[in-house]
Order: C-alpha cells, then sequence, then structure tokens
C-alpha cells in the first residue's frame, strides 16, 4: 500500500503537481511515552531543514510492532529497544528462528531503563514482592513486555506468579489510581510523562531494580545495562534509584538509499542544540551514545554522515 502510495506521488511529481520530496513514515510508542514526542521532533527538525524528505509520526504499539512493521513495509523508520532490535537482527526471542537481517541502525539514543511503578501501599519493595500482585506487563507488540519476560525468567518467575494484565502503557496509570493495578511496567525513557503524573498525582514507589540476577544479564547481553534515575525525577523520589534496562534507537531496513539515511543524520548532526533539548531523555545525550550498543549493523549512510562529521 505504502509502495502505491508512493509511486502514486511520484508520478505527481513527475507532472509538477506536487513537489519531487521523498515521504517517510516514522513508528514512534503511546502517546505517553518518550518515543512519541522524540519521533515527533526529530520529524520536525528533519522537515525544517528542508533537503527534500518529509517525515510523518504515527504513534504505535512500541519496538516490537515497529521492527515487524518496517520489515512488512508500513514503516520507513522507527523507534526501537535495542534489544527488540538485537534479537530481530539475531533471530531470536519475538523473532526466534526468523532473522530480520535487513534491519539497519540509524542512530544509538537514550536509556531505556525498565520503571516497575507501584501502588505504595501495595507492599511491593524489590522485584520478587510482584509475585501474586495485579501488575500490567505492557502491550503485545510492546517493548516492554519483551524485556518482562526476560527479567521474570532470570528470577525464576513466570507470567503466572502474577496476576498479569497486557494493557498499553497509557491506559496503566489510571488503572493503578484507580487500585486496579498494583503495579505497572514501563520499559522507557528516565522522566517519561506517564511515570512522572502518576508520581506527582498519587502515592507511588518506584522500584529499585539492582538485583544480582539483572547484573548476570548485563554481562550475558551486550544491550542491557543499569541505569540511574537521580533523586528528585519523579515526585516523592527523594534518593537516586538504580534500574534496569536497554536503550533506545532509530533504525530502518537495508532498503532505505544511503543518500536517504545520510540526508536524514545529517540533518539531526546539523541541529544538536535543538535534538537534545528535545527531552529531558535526551539531554545529556554524547555522540559516543549515537553509535554505542546499536544492536543492528549501522547503516552504510549513517556511516558515511558520522565520518564526515569525524565521529567514526
Ligand atoms: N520502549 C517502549 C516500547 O518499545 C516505548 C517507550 C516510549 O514510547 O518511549 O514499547
Amino acid at each position: 500500500m505504502k509502495t502505491l502510495l508512493r509511486t502514486f506521488i511520484s508520478a505527481l511529481a513527475l507532472f509538477g503537481i506536487v513537489s519531487a520530496q521523498g515521504f517517510y513514515t516514522m513508528g514512534t510508542g503511546g502517546v505517553t511515552g518518550v518515543y512519541y514526542p522524540v519521533g515527533g521532533a526529530t520529524a520536525k527538525i528533519i522537515n525544517d531543514a528542508d533537503v527534500g524528505l518529509r517525515v510523518t509520526v504515527e504513534s504505535t504499539g512500541g519496538s516490537v510492532f515497529n521492527v515487524k512493521a518496517i520489515q512488512a513495509d508500513q514503516l520507513d523508520m522507527a523507534l526501537a529497544q535495542s534489544d527488540v532490535v538485537f534479537q530481530a537482527y539475531n533471530g531470536e526471542g519475538e523473532f526466534d528462528g526468523a532473522a530480520y537481517t535487513d534491519l539497519r541502525t540509524i542512530m544509538g539514543l537514550h536509556a531505556e531503563p525498565m520503571h516497575l511503578v507501584c501502588n505504595a501501599d501495595a507492599g511491593v519493595s524489590q522485584f520478587s514482592d510482584i509475585a501474586g500482585k495485579r501488575v500490567n506487563l505492557g502491550n503485545a507488540g510492546s517493548g516492554i513486555l519483551n524485556t518482562v519476560q526476560q527479567m521474570l525468567e532470570v528470577k525464576g518467575m513466570s507470567e503466572s506468579d502474577l496476576q498479569a494484565e497486557y494493557l498499553k502503557a497509557a491506559e496503566a496509570p489510571d488503572f493503578l489510581r484507580d487500585g486496579r493495578l498494583d503495579c505497572f511496567f514501563y520499559t522507557v525513557g528516565i522522566g517519561a510523562a506517564a511515570v512522572r503524573d502518576i508520581a506527582a498525582t498519587s502515592d507511588v514507589t518506584i522500584v529499585p531494580l539492582d538485583d544480582p540476577e539483572f547484573g548476570q544479564l548485563i554481562e550475558q547481553f551486550p544491550y542491557y545495562a543499569f541505569a540511574t534515575a537521580p533523586a528528585g525525577t519523579y515526585g516523592g523520589q527523594d534518593e537516586d534509584v538504580t534500574l534496569f534496562g536497554v536503550k533506545a534507537l532509530y533504525v530502518t531496513s537495508s532498503a532505505m538509499t544511503d543518500d536517504e539515511v545520510y540526508t536524514i543524520v545529517t540533518a539531526i548532526l546539523d541541529n544538536l542544540d535543538a535534538f537534545r533539548a528535545i527531552h529531558p531523555a535526551l539531554a545529556d545525550l554524547t555522540t559516543e551514545d549515537f553509535l554505542s550498543g546499536l544492536g543492528a549493523p549501522l547503516h552504510p549512510g549513517a556511516e558515511r554522515a558520522y565520518q564526515e562529521a569525524g565521529l567514526l
């Protein structure tokens, strides 16, 4: 369908009816996360650079959906978690036996630690306390569910040890507030609106995720890392909290041409101050972050842009 639309637009361009621009769709996540505002502002930077590319952004179910949609040619590029990208490229986890080897990384982005947010009166002070509780694990297609499943496994637990719910991340805070959930999980950039809002209006705990078993996962898999939510990030959080998680990436397929990807990366590198100002999760992003923990090979067009910028 997308290919048909593109052919139609190209035909119009040929007759001078629309300008000869490339139209691209970018997959993000739920509107209360970090992907959606970051994707929207990145699209604006690219569109304002006036380099012949028009990027539009879609809210989606998250990382697994996004990678599958790129593979099905329904999205051109997307944000996705590094664990999901690694697993897709290598044919593991959700992509078991179906390696998507045309997946390419454009840019490494912010840390995405798992947030385990619980009602203070639920009595959850560490991961294993969620046994028997009503807990949202994230919707099918989210990266959240994917990461939670790995965490449960390494803790020797399973979904059947909890009263598991599979709501979208944007829906979970209201359920928590109403007492219909004890906790929700959200793999998301530090300072996400969904977590900030519930922490500002309800008595919740951001549960530390520094268990030694998560340290073992970090040793075993390159895409995991600990991250710190500094004291005061969320209402009622008076101390630094150590969290466990992944990082976000911009990804695409090898079908995007080198010139297209080069143009996108160059537009971002030329506007780095504006890019870092998009969201607090991007504020401290270093140029090393662009090139570390990539999960899938760098697209050659991105490589050229980083080389020219003296970063590679
Ligand atoms: N990491 C989440 C996911 O892949 C989305 C986070 C966000 O929307 O910022 O499902």
